[in-house]
């Protein structure tokens, strides 16, 4: 290539950039004074050649003249100057972010700019869509701790007061179940527009995931402000949302913590309005509490909780759910675990672990369990009565329970009553309920077994149950507790726990079934270690019963497909 034909190139190049607006080019004296521009750069800032002004400072944004300066002198002392950013403005006001170079050039300065315009904008929108919810578009949790760390910095120097309101929807996900996600995610949208009216600009409102939402109101004079905030609040949200022209009507529980009397910091202060967001669920949802010191709430939640447990059986607001278990290797459905939940008027749907220990020291724990022990054997005689397959079903027993000298006659009576077959009932007990008093146990566990009825010992591990007793107890199946499980794949003194459980289980002729799987390591494992049974999240959680009637409809079509492969139908899907 000669010299001339890569210059003639170069000018080609070069002219196919400014041609295609890629690059702008203006020259300038050496004062910086516009001598011409081409169509390029007039186009990218909206000028005509008549129209721009006289000078390259004009141009300029007030705080970039500093660097134009600088530019220049390096264009004086060394004829080029290193390309910088910097921000022109337009002929309608607006400024634009250029790249910005220049070099000397017979007499004059040549400069070129290039637009990074969308390059910002690309940087900006991911910006703001990590401070902010992508729903609602409210600042998110991050942005709104920032804004709660501002606010306390400023105030240790005026003393000022500021409040943090966090807010929940009241039964939210009954309306995302009835109607439907979108429907839901509207609602949600509404109650951000909503909130952001009712509160002063200098305020934010963020939503922090799922129907949870958090209002900062900052340099108010007296926590009475933040009352009438959360009135105003509650306010605008009891009005009626309109839904396919259908009114649906919402209530909030609002949880208010004040810098600085509750708390001087960000974590604490969101801490103390989530516990008296707590305390507002707990007194039937649908009002506004206050941060009150001196750790109350957890007292006062079970204060209420005992007090609503009473009646909550009569009141039917118990639900049994069922968790299937599987078999290995082919995850043959098998049998079920019946687990009780509370479905409480105000608090939402709650775990055993927040009822079943205040159910125990009430003692109501005996007519709860009868109760769920007699809606699950119904329910599993209803499906093998539509056809479905029948399987085990497990039922939890408290100590308290099978410690009751009525306990065997009324485990009879329900199996009478309901007319399910025994063989297909197993009572879950633990180690700790049979050794209080091991040789009474033992004798009502072969009652039982004489009955026809399964005994499985739950949480095997955690208790203690010595060798000797264990040959003894007429049982049929080990619960290996889910706390060895979590860690077989990791932790060796686990695998060995696990393991040993297993031999120990199958050379008394025991099935084994390990609780809590929920990984494909923890199967594999498991699976090589020969467990029999696996119940846990990877295959499912605990079903409503028209879900897990669903299960089993499903399983009666696998069925009807493979009889003529004679394969065993498999549960969910582990792929
Ligand atoms: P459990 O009998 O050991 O029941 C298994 C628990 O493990 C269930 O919790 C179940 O939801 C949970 N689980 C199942 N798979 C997994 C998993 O993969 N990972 C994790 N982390 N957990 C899993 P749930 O339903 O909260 O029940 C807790 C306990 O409450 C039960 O433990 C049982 O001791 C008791 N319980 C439940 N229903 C009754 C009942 O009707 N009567 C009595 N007395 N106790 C019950
Ligand atoms: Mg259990
Ligand atoms: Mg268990």
């Amino acid at each position: 290539m000669t010299f001339d034909s890569f210059e003639s190139r170069l000018d080609g190049a070069l002219r196919r950039f400014t041609d295609t607006n890629l690059i702008g080019v203006l020259f300038t004296d050496l004062a910086g004074k516009i001598i011409s521009a081409d169509e390029s750069f007039l186009g990218l800032l909206g000028y005509t050649s008549e129209s721009l002004p006289a000078t390259l400072s004009e141009l300029t944004s007030a705080e970039h003249h500093r660097l134009d300066e600088e530019a220049f002198e390096k264009v004086m002392a060394f004829g080029v100057c290193a390309p910088f950013e910097k921000d022109l403005i337009r002929h309608d006001r607006t400024t634009v972010s250029v790249l910005f170079g220049a070099a000397l050039h017979d007499e004059e300065i040549a400069c070129f700019v290039i637009d990074l315009s969308h390059n910002k904008q690309t940087q900006e929108k991911l910006n703001h869509l990590a401070y902010h919810d992508a729903l609602t578009d409210l600042p998110n949790q991050v942005l709104f701790k920032d804004r709660l760390k501002q606010a306390i910095a400023y105030s240790s120097r005026s003393d000022q007061m500021h409040a943090v309101l966090l807010l929940n929807l009241d039964r939210f996900k009954t309306i995302n179940d009835s109607l439907g996600y979108t429907a839901g995610d509207r609602l949600l949208q509404s109650v951000a527009q909503r909130l952001t009216s009712c509160v002063r600009e200098s305020d934010t409102v963020a939503r922090f995931g799922s129907d949870e939402f958090a209002i900062l109101l900052t340099q108010i004079s007296r926590p009475q402000d933040a009352a009438n905030a959360a009135r105003a609040i509650k306010e605008v949200l009891d009005q009626a949302f309109i839904f396919d022209e259908q009114e649906v009507f919402m209530s909030t529980s609002i949880g208010i913590s004040v810098y600085p009397h509750d708390d001087r910091d960000t974590a604490g202060l969101l801490k103390s309005a989530s516990t008296a967001l707590d305390r507002a669920k707990v007194a039937g949802g649908n009002n506004y509490q206050f941060y009150t010191a001196g750790g109350t709430t957890r007292a006062l939640k079970q204060l209420v909780l005992e007090s609503n447990l009473r009646g909550a059986l009569e009141r039917s607001e118990f639900v049994v759910h069922y968790q299937p278990q599987v078999a290995l290797p082919d995850f043959h459905l098998v049998g079920m675990e019946a687990l009780v939940r509370w479905r409480h008027p105000s608090l939402g749907m709650l775990p055993p672990s927040e009822f079943v220990p205040l159910a125990e020291d009430s003692g109501l724990i005996i007519a709860l369990g009868d109760w769920v022990m007699r809606n699950a054997c119904l329910q599993n005689k209803a499906w093998q009565d539509k056809g479905l397959a029948p399987m085990v079903l497990s039922v939890n027993f408290s100590a308290r329970q099978f410690q009751q000298p009525a306990f065997i006659s009324t485990v009879a009576e329900v199996l009478k009553e309901t007319n399910l077959d025994p063989r297909w009932l197993e009572l879950e007990l633990t180690e700790s309920s049979i050794m209080k008093e091991p040789e009474q146990a033992i004798e009502k566990l072969h009652e039982l077994k004489l009955m026809g009825i399964r005994v499985a010992i739950d949480d095997f591990g955690t208790g203690y149950s010595s060798l000797n007793y264990l040959k003894r107890f007429p049982i049929d199946t080990l619960k290996i507790d889910k706390t060895f499980v979590a860690d077989v794949c990791k932790d060796p003194h686990d695998t060995a726990i696990v393991r040993a459980i297993i031999t120990l289980g199958h050379a008394l002729d025991l099935t084994v079934i390990a609780e809590g799987v929920e990984t494909h390591e923890q199967l594999q494992y498991l699976t090589s270690l020969g467990c029999d049974v696996v119940q846990g999240f990877l295959f499912s959680k605990s079903l409503s019963a028209p879900v897990f009637e669903e299960l089993l409809c499903e399983q009666r079509r696998a069925a009807a497909l493979s009889t003529s492969h004679d394969t065993a139908p498999l549960v969910g899907e582990i792929a």
